[in-house]
């Protein structure tokens, strides 16, 4: 090729484009960023986004969220309803089957065991039955199934659970505690700390027999599988920072010094709250069966007399101290009524 002009203006044109193309291929991630904020914003509007937690939603692309996450770290308390949100109900839930994997992944992160942790003094042997392996079965797959079906409605949610320090319900579980026992002591109750949750077998067996496993709430024992969730909850709590001690108060032991503390009870209050107001409409319908009165008389800053001497009417939140009203408000912007 000869060495004129043309050929000097040829060359350098096809040089410009390759240098071109190797800028442009080389700004794509940075342009593709900045498509991705965008997006962000949109559905940072139109939804929210908890940050910190990408695991649960499984009907979105993890790799999205994942980079969107990366871009709204400061974004908090912000959550993306799953895709099903406007179908899905809570006894379809509890009809879900529990995924192989699932169970796999929880037993390497807490072990369940039948293990008397007995509360009895030195010395004094309490009284234990003696569990079938099917019985055996029936409790072990009840421990997944509670921690299962609380982590699938806690998806749900359009605002973050306010004690989990924006971690799933899931996460907050396997961080919190190492080992579930479950007890054949008759006689004593479920109890938390060290890391350890402890859960009457006996107890629990008869409520699985009455049928509570399958139903969501009976209303005419007050029992069903919501009282499963909640027990597992107040016990885990127990494990959380200090343990979330109980006190005495209004003649009564083992009570909440108050709902803002959220300890093992407040968390009781609080999970019902929030089905009742953070859910979408079918599975709010369900939730509103419970009552948090059970739980929330076990707070000390919540007058159970008094209301019950107003002729037990009017908003429960009424009844509790003005800071905890202030801070429920603060906290959910909704007042605590039934
Ligand atoms: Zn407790």
């Amino acid at each position: 090729m000869k060495l004129n002009l043309k050929n000097i203006l040829i060359g350098s044109f096809i040089l410009f484009i390759v240098i071109l193309g190797l800028v442009l291929f080389k700004s794509y991630p940075g342009l593709s960023k900045g498509i991705l904020k965008r997006d962000l914003h949109s559905l940072v509007d139109t939804y929210s986004l908890r940050a910190n937690d990408t695991k649960n939603y499984r009907n979105i692309d993890k790799s999205i969220t994942d980079k969107i996450l990366k871009t709204t770290n400061k974004v908090s308390n912000v959550r993306i309803p799953p895709r099903d949100s406007d179908r899905m109900t809570i006894n379809a839930l509890l009809a879900e089957s529990i995924p192989y994997t699932w169970k796999q992944n929880f037993d390497e992160e807490v072990e369940i065991r039948f293990f008397n942790n007995t509360s009895y003094p030195a010395g004094e042997e309490p009284p234990t039955v003696t569990f079938t392996d099917s019985e055996k079965n029936m409790l072990r797959n009840n421990i997944y199934k509670t921690i299962y079906v609380a982590s699938r409605i806690e998806q749900y949610f359009t605002k973050a659970l306010p004690w989990t320090h924006g971690k799933s319900y899931y996460d907050w579980v396997i961080d919190s505690i190492d080992t579930i026992n479950i007890s054949s002591e008759i006689g004593t109750g479920s109890f938390g700390g060290d890391r350890e949750i402890t859960i009457n077998g006996p107890i629990r067996l008869e409520s699985i027999r009455d049928g509570d496993d399958s139903i969501w709430f009976n209303s005419q024992s007050g029992g069903g599988f919501f009282s499963f969730i909640a027990i597992i909850t107040h016990e885990i709590r127990h494990n959380n920072d200090s343990g979330y001690f109980h006190m005495e108060c209004d003649g009564s032991i083992g009570n909440d010094e108050s709902l803002r503390y959220m300890g093992a009870w407040g968390v009781n209050v609080l999970s019902i709250h929030w089905m009742r107001n953070y859910l979408p409409p079918q599975m709010k319908t369900a939730a509103q069966e419970i009552s948090p009165l059970t739980y929330l008389r076990r707070i000390c800053t919540f007058s159970y007399d008094e209301w019950n001497s107003a002729g037990e009417t009017g908003a429960l939140s009424d009844f509790l101290s003005e800071e905890d009203r202030d801070w429920l408000r603060r906290i959910s912007t909704l007042p605590l009524e039934i």
